[in-house]
């Protein structure tokens, strides 16, 4: 039985202020949830904050990326034992803005995917084709190239802590979903893929969120998929009744 992760992803959204807000907002909407691994993703100076506002309450905390070095002379880059220290235990790995804007390639996100485990963290491993990769019929050979490169080197059991989020570019702050039908197909695969190289019962505790223009108006009808284990969200995620609203799809 795999536990539902819904993960919200502010990206450069918030200041200090408007973060400790969200979640004092944001609190009493969740306490009766049960059964849903909630995470906050707020940028790197409120994560700290944002962990310590909710110790106790269930909620994990996120980064949006971390350096695969543990430590060293890297300018402006936050390691993953950083992370884990200001209490944050999850970490977004791959999000497709950063293979976008900063050059991520499947190579850094194969290294990073491997120092957020090796420091204890849980990675959130992002994947997903671009609309021309989509129209060109590349969807299943970009997804599974994706998954297979982003955790190279890398086994079960260790393996099945890493959560995949399959987030086809086109549908990321778009406002275009993918279908439901669309979604599973692609998570089924990934599935499938996980299956090949850790064997089905390894591939059967891994979960896979869908993002993509997730709302509190299509959750439901996304999470009544067998292979669509939760959501990654970010616009979504930046109004606490909003995001509360997809943490209780049920
Ligand atoms: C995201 O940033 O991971 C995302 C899915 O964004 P949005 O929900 O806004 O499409």
């Amino acid at each position: 039985m795999r536990t539902p992760v819904i993960a919200g992803n502010w990206k450069m959204y918030k200041t200090g202020g408007e973060s400790a807000a969200f979640v004092k907002e944001f609190l009493p909407m969740v306490a009766g949830v049960k059964g849903v691994e909630i995470v906050l993703a707020p940028p790197f100076p409120w994560l700290g904050l944002v962990a310590s506002l909710t110790a106790g309450k269930k909620i994990g905390v996120a980064s949006q990326n971390v350096h695969f070095a543990p430590e060293g002379a890297y300018t402006g880059e936050v390691s993953p034992a950083m992370v884990k220290d200001v209490g944050a235990r999850y970490a977004i790995i791959g999000h497709s803005e950063r293979r976008q804007y900063f050059a991520e390639t499947d190579d850094s996100v194969n290294r990073k995917v491997k120092a957020v485990l090796a420091a204890g963290l849980v990675p959130i491993l992002c994947l997903g084709e671009t609309l021309a990769e989509r129209e060109a019929g590349k969807t299943f050979e970009v997804a599974g190239r994706q998954l297979r490169a982003g955790l190279e080197g890398i086994a079960a059991p260790d393996g099945t802590k890493v959560v995949v989020a399959y987030e086809p570019v086109w549908a990321i702050g778009t406002g275009k979903t993918a279908t439901p039908g669309q979604a599973q197909e692609v998570h089924a695969f990934l599935r499938k893929t996980l299956a090949e190289l850790w064997g089905s019962g390894a591939a059967d505790a891994v979960r896979i969120l869908y993002g993509g223009s997730v709302k509190p108006e299509n959750i439901a009808a996304l999470m009544a998929n067998a292979d669509i284990d939760g959501a990654l969200v970010g616009g979504a995620s930046l109004k606490p009744a909003t995001f509360a609203a997809i943490v209780k799809f049920k």
